[in-house]
């Protein structure tokens, strides 16, 4: 089976087709960290994860890559804003270093919750300069970069591919050129974008570092075809990232990139829409924004979160409401409860080709779910059957499907207590008592059954 896919350069479905046999290179821009990620940029990375996941069922062995941006991000995505990892530290009154540390882990936590697989190679922005100073110091020799105003600038117009993936005209970037921000004069071009910058707009910046171009800090582009670099090589197949990428970070990486390799870089572009709200893109800048976490305090976990994504397509926007998730919710649970009530795994074959062509078919994850359904009330295959079936489409879409709820420390002797207690209360014909424990134990999240042969609770 053959996986298709949307890929932004050239702008239509294409078949994957590997540089190497059956080994996959994939590049996926990673957080910024100077706050907690917030579900929109886990939409992208639960797509991603599919994309990788249903590269392995059919057979890839995937080497994915991923950077972590803990210096060089402004809040616009050129060169223009406030330095996002300085607000962070401003805000929490920490330095850079430690609120980098902070976020990364806290990122990983929801990447986890999320059942994402962590990808082969991770690597902090930061601990790369060296590499940063010989990139540009090759792409100075070979002409394509100026120095104004003690930076490094990277010249646009030496690239004459400079639109490919944007598919923008080099009018419509002036256009584009926001005027509610002082354009840097250094600059030939607008569109011109920052390799290396010394004079520093921002004063407390604390990230910086002495090199033969000055002492200061990388352009946030840089860190990507660096560390990509650095794990494949000259070429790689896929390079993932939101659609938010397209116009001038991801054009960036392939300008600076193809410049300094002199041939084309990556083949698939791959980007995944926004999760979107009533006031637009969600997006951290913007101030309030909703988080894992915060899902998980009003009563959503995050397999909940993962099946309402899961229901859409990776390409199109997705409004994100409460009463969505609440939908989520309840068919995640039904789905779940059904699952754990199968008969013990029995081999078959039955719908996994179904199941994947959906998936092959640019990851089309609304679709693959359907034929779980199928596959679930399906009259001629037995219990044991659909469990291995159902299985076996949940290490593609991993939403825990046949995982038990683990019981919290100490909460099975409490239930077993109580419904002692109640079975007490009955024998003394208490049934006032007896009924006021089952209410309790029914809002705790416990069903009871009896039966001649006595009680048994599980967890719903
Ligand atoms: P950031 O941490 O802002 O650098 O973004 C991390 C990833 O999330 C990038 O791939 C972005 O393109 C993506 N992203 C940002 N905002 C959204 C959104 N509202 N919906 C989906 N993906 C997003
Ligand atoms: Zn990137």
């Amino acid at each position: 089976m053959k996986l298709k896919f949307y890929n932004s350069l050239g702008n239509e479905l294409q078949e994957f087709v590997p540089l190497r046999d059956d080994r996959v290179s994939i590049y996926t821009c990673g957080p910024t960290v100077y706050d907690y990620a917030h579900i929109g940029n886990m939409r992208t990375y639960v797509s991603e994860d599919i994309l990788v996941r249903t590269l392995e069922a059919l057979g890839y062995n995937v080497e994915r890559a991923m950077n972590i941006t803990d210096v060089g991000h402004l809040t616009d995505d050129g060169d223009e804003g406030d330095d996002k990892m300085l607000l962070g530290a401003q805000r929490e009154k920490k330095t850079v270093w430690e609120i980098a540390d902070y976020y990364t882990e806290a990122f990983f936590k929801d990447f986890d919750a999320l059942k994402l697989k962590r990808p082969t190679i991770i690597e902090k922005a930061t601990d790369h300069i060296d590499d940063y100073v010989n990139f540009i110091g090759k792409l100075e020799d070979k002409g394509y970069t100026y120095q104004a105003g003690g930076n490094v600038y990277y010249d646009v117009s030496k690239f004459p591919n400079y639109t490919e993936l944007n598919r923008l005209s080099l009018e419509d970037l002036k256009v584009g050129a926001r005027d509610d921000v002082v354009v840097d004069k250094n600059k030939k071009n607008p569109f011109d974008f920052v390799l290396w910058f010394t004079q520093s707009r921002f004063e407390n910046q604390q990230m910086r570092w002495k090199t033969k171009y000055g002492e200061g800090y990388p352009g946030w582009h840089l860190e990507c075809s660096v560390i990509a670099m650095n794990a494949f090589g000259p070429r790689m197949d896929i390079h993932c990232g939101g659609v938010d990428h397209i116009a001038t970070h991801h054009t960036n990486e392939i300008a600076q990139s193809e410049a300094y390799t002199g041939e084309k870089w990556v083949n698939y572009w791959w980007h995944a829409e926004w999760l979107i709200d009533k006031q637009g893109k969600m997006s951290k800048s913007r101030g309030e924004f909703l988080s894992l976490d915060y899902l998980k305090s009003q009563g959503y976990e995050p397999m909940d979160y993962k099946y309402f994504l899961l229901g859409s397509h990776y390409r199109r926007q997705l409004m994100f409401t409460f009463e969505g998730l609440d939908g989520a919710k309840e068919a995640y649970s039904k789905l779940k409860t059904r699952c754990l009530a199968l008969d013990p795994p029995v081999e078959t074959d039955a719908y996994y080709d179904e199941f994947l062509s959906q998936l092959a078919n640019d990851l089309n994850t609304a679709n693959a779910l359907t034929v779980l359904y199928k596959c679930l009330n399906d009259k001629e295959l037995s219990s044991g059957e659909k469990a291995f079936a159902l299985a076996r489409m949940d290490e593609v879409l991993q939403l825990g499907l046949f995982e038990e709820k683990e019981l919290e420390l100490g909460l099975k002797e409490k239930i077993e207590a109580m419904v002692e207690e109640r079975n007490q209360a009955k024998l003394e014909k208490d049934y006032a008592k007896a009924d006021k424990i089952r209410d309790e134990l029914i809002a705790m999240g416990v069903s009871i059954k009896d039966s001649k042969d006595g009680t048994t609770w599980a967890l719903n």
